[in-house]
């Protein structure tokens, strides 16, 4: 059922890195009738493409192509809408146009929650630099001086999804999210990507073992049987009526 009123943004440095780390967020808001969009800021062309620059032959083109195919493959499955900024990676940089832009997405998206990477991680710089544009971004979309007469936004929660090696990026779980009636879709989107099979393993037995931590996390009375999850880390504090 479609709900106007909820939506979920999800910025992701490289043009996979939705799918890994937050696919199965993305498809289980959009089974409870959320608008999911993501925005890609890269494609991942020099960074996270080794497999389709060892076809030989490539150029940047040719590997942002393939790249675009298999990230919009992927959204499909999950039922989300993607973008693509296209500013570059190895190294990612981001100027003013680019910060405005998002801001613009935040106040278009007027998303109820918000998905990007862990503030830390020291084998990639593209990824916190994600997560700092997108805060910056929705501090500029909640400012009544910036474009004076639009909608602000609200305050969105904004969650750090999981990073590749979790210690070293400082990244720790206060988030487990059932994805266990979504993971065939989250396991379809892996699939797009073929240019990173080594991946899908991996990620696979991610989702299996946060969904063992939270079946030992969830309540007394809860009777789900919880086999996939997602981790998430929060910045924010949750305001909440209910501690149960
Ligand atoms: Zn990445």
């Amino acid at each position: 059922m479609s709900n106007p009123h909820k939506s979920g943004l999800v910025v992701s440095a490289h043009s996979a890195d939705f799918v890994w780390r937050s696919a199965g967020a993305i498809a289980l808001h959009v089974q409870q009738g959320y608008r999911m969009h993501v925005v890609c800021l890269s494609f991942g062309e020099r960074g996270e493409s080794a497999k389709l620059w060892r076809k030989g032959d490539m150029t940047e083109d040719k590997v942002k192509a393939a790249r675009r195919v298999e990230a919009q493959a992927a959204a499909e499955v999950l039922g989300a809408s993607v973008e693509f900024f296209d500013i570059g990676d190895y190294p990612m940089r981001a100027d003013r146009d680019t910060l405005f832009r998002l801001a613009d997405v935040f106040r278009q998206i007027q998303p109820g929650f918000v998905l990007s990477h862990s503030l830390k991680d020291p084998y990639n710089y593209d990824h916190p630099l994600a997560t700092h544009l997108t805060q910056e971004a929705r501090i500029l979309a909640q400012a009544e001086g910036y474009r004076p007469g639009e909608k602000i936004v609200g305050a969105p929660p904004v969650y750090c999804f999981e990073p590749h090696q979790p210690e070293q990026c400082e990244w720790r779980p206060d988030v487990l999210l059932d994805i266990t009636g979504v993971w065939d879709k989250k396991y379809a989107a892996i699939q797009c990507m073929a240019g990173q099979e080594h991946l899908w393993e991996y990620y696979t037995r991610v989702a299996l073992q946060r969904g063992a931590q939270a079946k030992r996390n969830i309540g007394v009375t809860a009777t789900r049987d919880i086999k996939y999850a997602e981790g998430f880390q929060s910045i924010f504090p949750r305001v909440t009526g209910d501690l149960s």
